[in-house]
């Protein structure tokens, strides 16, 4: 049977603001002692009320104007009513029918790993809402353990259309989300701290139907890998069902499994109803003015996707431009060596090849890299013609080990390209004299032998020569 596959996703992204959502607490808990992060607010306690962070809005309307969203300037707070040990309130704030955002579109590119290649593709985002996290349990032994450090965070949650048609396509998507989420500054999006969580949503259908038929409900993925694989292990599970004449009729929610790779059934899955949503009453609804909204989307940075195509524009890789866009550190230095050269190869190949080289080298990181102005000020002596290419490398691998400036580094080990021609005349001159096989050969026909002749030169001035006036030297004494 031909079938195809449908997918669908729920974005939990954590929100990088200083503060909680409701209450001022401290929104950083990683590494902190269980229950040292909370306040009676984020506790639930009676008699307390909840006021929304300015900034967690904010983030979020940039985080929706960077997905493409409208963002609707009536949107409301509502309460999911649910019980739980790590929710002390007994209800989520969230956004139920007025989300904050909706409609909006992340295009991004599925990568083939073997050949390289990439396709274009693109997913619908239904909508964004904000709403607050729950805390913590850690099963024990002899107990579970609740950390309520993490109740009251706020946390993104994106929706899409059900526009994804493979695991690959889910894993590309959620890539370029996480880009997108970094780039506006809504979230440090650490996977490996738990800051985006998917729950993932699949069915299958015969090949050029258009209706959708009853989905099966992944919770609580981690990580890109585990997206994949929990997609790739229920696709083969359902495609058994089908082929046997048994498609499921309801929807289902399951549970991945990482250590045993495989779904485990949680429950049916359950319906809004369930919740006994209504509006929140201790928040008003929310009223962005054209004014808000346009003074805190003024000044966003470009889009990932685009960052990538005018790298690729200027002449770098697909991986080249990828590593640009996935690390602002590298890419804030490489705009500013790029801004001296003009000539994205060339600043590439410092920023790219030879930079990381040196600190992994000398065992450093990006953090202890030279800063964009002292990288920008070696290029303008490499550009200048002060030094040579090949001296611009050593004087960079100084810079790493030393962290002082190109400029003292130059004037401290004297050097500084040979380019004045009464010198550069004098060391053809002797370097032809020394060297008359080179010379013979030359004459023969074996023009390589020239090479001899500069190399000698290069080598007596440690890489200083101006190698390019030292080849039109040579050719014009022999
Ligand atoms: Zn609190």
């Amino acid at each position: 049977m031909d079938l195809e596959t449908i997918i669908g996703l729920e974005v939990h992204a954590q929100m990088n603001t200083k503060t909680k959502m409701f209450c001022a607490c401290d929104n950083d808990a990683w590494g902190k002692a269980p229950n040292t992060t909370v306040c009676p607010v984020c506790m639930g306690h009676p008699g307390t009320l909840p006021v929304p962070n300015k900034a967690v809005i904010e983030k979020a309307v940039r985080s929706s104007k960077a997905l493409q969203c409208t963002v609707n300037k009536h949107s409301h707070f509502d309460r999911k009513n649910y019980f739980y040990p790590d929710l002390p309130t007994g209800y989520q704030i969230s956004q139920y029918k007025f989300p904050l955002a909706s409609h909006g579109i992340v295009k991004f590119s599925i990568t083939d790993p073997k050949t390289n290649a990439s396709e274009p593709s693109e997913c619908r985002i239904h909508r964004l809402h904000i709403e607050n996290d729950a805390g913590k349990l850690t099963h024990t032994a002899v107990g579970s353990l609740c950390d309520y450090n993490r109740a009251g965070t706020p946390l993104m949650e994106i929706v899409t259309e059900p526009d994804l048609r493979s695991s690959k396509a889910a894993s590309a998507f959620v890539e370029e989300l996480r880009r997108i989420l970094i780039n506006v500054g809504s979230s440090e999006a650490d996977m490996f701290k738990g800051m985006m969580r998917f729950d993932a949503s699949i069915s299958l259908r015969p090949k050029g139907e258009t209706k959708l038929y009853p989905r099966v409900e992944i919770k609580n993925l981690n990580s890109f890998k585990s997206l994949e694989k929990a997609l790739n292990y229920q696709e083969r599970v359902l495609r058994k069902l089908w082929e046997e004449g048994k498609a499921p009729t309801g929807e289902v929610t399951v549970g991945w499994i990482d250590d045993e790779e495989k779904t485990q059934m949680l429950r049916d899955k359950e319906s809004a109803a369930d919740y006994r949503y209504f509006p929140e009453p201790d928040i008003p609804p929310l009223e962005l003015s054209d004014a808000f909204i346009e003074s805190v989307t003024a000044a966003m940075a470009k889009l990932p996707s685009e960052m990538k195509a005018e790298y690729t524009a200027s002449g770098l890789t697909q991986a080249e431009a990828t590593m640009l866009v996935d690390s602002e550190p590298l890419r804030i230095r490489f705009d500013s060596v790029n801004t001296v050269f003009k000539d994205a190869k060339r600043a590439s190949s410092i920023i790219l090849t030879q930079l990381p080289g040196f600190l992994t080298k000398h065992g450093k990181t990006l953090s202890d890299a030279p800063s964009a102005e002292a990288l920008s000020e070696l290029a303008e002596a490499m550009k200048s013609g002060k030094i040579s290419n090949n001296a611009g490398k050593d004087v960079l691998e100084k810079m790493v080990v030393t962290g002082t400036s190109a400029a003292a580094i130059i004037k401290a080990e004297g050097m500084g390209q040979v380019s004045d021609d009464a010198t550069l005349k004098k060391l053809v001159e002797d370097a032809v004299k020394a060297n008359p096989e080179a010379i013979e050969s030359y004459k023969k026909g074996k023009t390589q032998a020239l090479g001899a002749i500069v190399g000698a030169i290069m080598k007596q001035t440690k890489g200083q020569a101006d190698a390019k006036r030292v080849n039109e030297l040579v050719l014009a004494v022999i």
